[in-house]
């Protein structure tokens, strides 16, 4: 192993896995992922120690399909249990995936998958307000009708159809954060906090709880950033770089952007709620909690946003 290692969490976006363009079957999914961690390799290569996060959107979403149709026949599982099982399946065929290609170049290196918890407020203002959508879309009576059969929160989604909502708890702490700390800095590449992870309050008695809610996964992957002391937070997404008036005549790409400047933007609206947003929020946190260097950028140009040659580079 060098002696210069570096330390960085990799947040794997959902193209990474499932582009959209693609029929989300397993083995297009194993296909695409090990195709994408061609990149995570050559990092590896260059001298880092990772811990990998990814979405679990789609996968979720089929999930909670498939409790749905089971209805009556298999029990209900609830949201956590689904996030569980995902951050399993998911790190399997991710863990697999990067073992073979790190095995292949001859590189020594472990991969390890950790179903990880994250601490969240049980008094999270999202809990009393979910705004988060998840799963299939319904007509308003179907949606109306799977409300008053079960605990679900329904509201409508801007047009496109009914669909269920969940509180998005800010993500306060990684549960397992020593466990996963010793074993990056140990050259194990470890998968953790799919999916944003498993929220979980804590009870008076100090034990954990599990709450029916999803963690933004940009958000978590700041926090376990912080908690396993990385340097750098590296979120990979399907653009090159942030831009400015994103999808306008004037848009612009920004190649550095600073604290400041990223609050700013977001402030002014520059980068939406369920897609850009998060990713610079977890940029802003991670630089104020100490981290040195965050980059957003997509998978294909990685190697040389590590660099500087590519993507955005958000600094303190
Ligand atoms: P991921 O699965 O990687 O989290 P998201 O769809 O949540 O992907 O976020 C990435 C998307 O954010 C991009 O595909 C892009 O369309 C969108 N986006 C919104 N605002 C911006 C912006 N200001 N700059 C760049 N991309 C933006
Ligand atoms: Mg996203």
């Amino acid at each position: 192993m060098k002696s210069d290692q570096k330390t960085a969490v990799v947040a794997l976006g959902g193209n990474a896995i499932s582009p959209i363009a693609e029929e989300d079957t397993i083995p297009n999914q194993f296909r695409h992922t090990r195709q994408s961690l061609k990149a995570i390799i050559e990092l590896i290569r260059e001298g880092y120690n990772l811990a990998i996060t990814h979405g679990n959107g789609p996968q979720v979403g089929n999930a909670l399909l498939r409790v749905e149709l089971a209805r009556g026949k298999a029990p209900i599982l609830p949201l956590g249990i689904c996030v569980a099982d995902i951050q399993g399946g998911m790190g399997y065929m991710i863990e697999q995936s990067l073992q073979n290609g790190l095995n292949l170049a001859g590189i020594d290196r472990g991969v390890v998958t950790i179903v990880t918890q994250v601490v969240v407020d049980k008094d999270d203002s999202s809990i009393q307000n979910p705004t988060k959508y998840i799963g299939q879309f319904y007509t308003e009576e179907e949606a109306k009708g799977m409300a008053a059969r079960s605990s679900w929160v329904v509201k409508e989604d801007k047009g496109r159809g009914w669909r269920r909502v969940v509180p998005s708890p800010n993500p306060l702490q990684i549960i397992n954060r020593r466990t996963i700390k010793d074993l990056v800095a140990g050259g194990t590449v470890v998968i953790t906090a799919g999916g944003g992870g498993i929220p979980v309050y804590v009870e008076d008695d100090g034990c954990y709880e599990g709450v029916d809610a999803v963690i933004d996964k940009d958000l978590a992957s700041a926090v376990l950033a912080r908690d396993i002391g990385a340097e750098e937070l590296i979120i990979l997404t399907d653009v090159e770089k942030v831009a400015l008036n994103y999808g306008k005549p004037d848009q612009v790409w920004l190649d550095e952007l600073g604290r400041e400047e990223a609050r700013q933007y977001l402030h002014e609206g520059h980068f939406p709620y369920g897609s850009m947003g998060p990713k610079i929020k977890a940029a802003i946190n991670f630089l104020g909690w100490g981290g040195e260097k965050v980059i957003v950028t997509s998978i294909d140009k990685v190697v040389d946003a590590i660099s500087g040659e590519a993507g955005t580079k958000i600094l303190n």
